[in-house]
């Protein structure tokens, strides 16, 4: 069994073929966590997670790449319909993603700091771990991580996972003495810098998370083609390589921290 603990089959790209793909995930014994970005695709991951007895789960939130000030589909965060989301089924396992984007813009940080503190108090509200997206400007001046963590201690919130990890060792270990999961992505199988290999090699089992953020990012051996969740194996496979450790102890251990971080 596997758990991807951050996707996206709520999104445009699996219109087509998004029950199916679900439905072979569940032959498969693959669980899966649809992520929300915006309203609309929030209110979509609860009601396919709603098809599902189990093993389909949603989280909901704007992502803050979407929030105002942006140019990509930017929307206003109303808390009230997020908490509304939340309330309206328990297949929703988590509030994300949120967190603090300076790849697309810089300049709405003020705007972006705001709203990922209105997620904060919705997850406390509700008792919800938190889905945390981080990424540093394109010149690599400003950095994602650092904010987020000053954040989250200012906030003292200490539960959630920070998704597709791309940062230092000591950024990992800060995010483990808050109490955060680091989750990983097909990234990994073709990150050419090993900067992300010595991250693993020194995090412990016990603190991350396996994902794919499909429809993106597909892994070795499938890139160039629209990522699915099934293949969150090639990236439990990559740690259980680079953590010279049995394959079978990366599955049980990651489904362990999911299910743990996500009480599923
Ligand atoms: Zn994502």
């Amino acid at each position: 069994m596997l758990i991807d603990s951050h996707a996206h089959v709520n999104f445009t790209e699996f219109n087509e073929d998004g029950p199916d793909v679900l439905a072979d995930c569940q032959k498969n014994n693959i669980w899966v966590i649809n992520v929300g970005s915006q309203y609309q695709t929030s209110k979509k991951a609860i009601e396919i997670s709603e098809q599902f007895e189990v093993g389909v789960y949603a989280a909901v939130a704007l992502h803050p790449i979407h929030v105002l000030g942006s140019e990509f589909h930017p929307e206003e965060f109303i808390a009230a319909d997020y908490a509304e989301l939340v309330k309206s089924s328990k297949k929703v396992v988590a509030i994300g993603e949120t967190g603090i984007d300076f790849f697309h813009t810089d300049s709405n940080f003020n705007r972006q700091k705001e709203v990922f503190i209105n997620h904060i108090n919705l997850a406390k509200e509700f008792a919800l771990p938190l889905i945390v997206h981080g990424r540093d400007s394109r010149d690599g001046t400003k950095s994602a991580y650092q904010e987020i963590l000053k954040i989250l201690a200012k906030q003292n919130f200490k539960n959630g996972v920070i998704h597709c990890f791309g940062g230092l060792i000591t950024e990992a270990e800060d995010f483990l003495d808050l109490g955060f999961y680091v989750g990983f992505t097909g990234i990994i199988t073709f990150d050419k810098t090993d900067k992300l290999a010595e991250v693993i090699k020194r995090l412990p089992l016990e603190a991350i998370l396996v994902e794919t953020d499909s429809p993106y990012l597909a892994p070795v051996p499938n890139r160039g083609r629209r990522n699915q969740p099934q293949y969150v194996k090639y990236v439990a496979a990559k740690i259980a390589e680079i953590k010279q450790l049995p394959y079978n102890m990366v599955e049980t251990k990651t489904v362990e921290n999911t299910k743990k971080l996500f009480k599923i």
